[in-house]
């Protein structure tokens, strides 16, 4: 299913224009594009490697603050269904305070080791998800809030986990599209 969302934005990069929009947001012809758009997206890297990376970071954070927000992440979930959730201490004391729990006991119950030697979440997907719904969102996890990252510096250097995550994340899947469209890789007619 795709949206058509004509917007308009006073940044540098949208000034003086009014772009078209186009989302997909059906999670299935996200996962068949995507497979489709391997070897397009191996050369989109190629492209975006000939960027400034400060310059790139202002390219990708206003389609991303555009585009988050018109992504229904409730109707997803898929982020917390198949990453495997880093857990921080204070995270960890954060989430046991909200679910009342001694930060031991919850440790015990619901954390385990990575291989790395990190905290992460024992079950995927994550026990506290439920209809595609975080039950704890209040006290959910730093990685959690921070993902899918595109509001972060360097994009560029995150460039590659995150074409990993394209076909399972809406947010990432449009934002990309549209990356491709404004540095040029592809014209405003190629959306598909
Ligand atoms: S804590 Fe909530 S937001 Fe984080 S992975 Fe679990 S269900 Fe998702
Ligand atoms: S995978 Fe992306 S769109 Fe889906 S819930 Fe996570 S952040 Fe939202």
């Amino acid at each position: 299913m795709h949206i058509f969302c004509v917007h308009s934005a006073s940044n540098r990069l949208f000034s003086a224009k009014i772009y078209t929009i186009y989302l997909e947001i059906d999670t299935a012809v996200i996962a068949r594009k995507a497979l489709e758009k391997e070897d397009e997206n191996d050369a989109f890297r190629d492209h975006l490697g000939n960027y400034n990376a400060d310059y790139l970071d202002e390219l990708v954070w206003p389609i991303a603050e555009t585009i988050t927000p018109l992504i229904d992440c409730t109707a997803c979930g898929a982020c917390c269904r198949s990453l495997m959730i880093n857990v921080t201490d204070s995270d960890a004391l954060r989430m046991s305070d909200g679910i009342q729990m001694k930060a031991e006991e919850f440790k015990s119950e619901f954390l385990e080791e990575s291989i790395g030697g990190q905290k992460i979440m024992k079950s995927m997907p994550c026990h506290f998800l439920q209809n595609n719904q975080c039950t704890q969102y209040e006290y959910r996890f730093t990685e959690c809030r921070e993902f899918p990252h595109l509001h972060r510096k360097n994009f560029k250097g995150r460039l590659f986990g995150t074409l990993v995550h394209y076909a399972m994340c809406p947010i990432i899947y449009n934002v990309v599209e549209e990356l491709k469209i404004v540095t040029g890789f592809k014209d405003n007619e190629a959306h598909e």
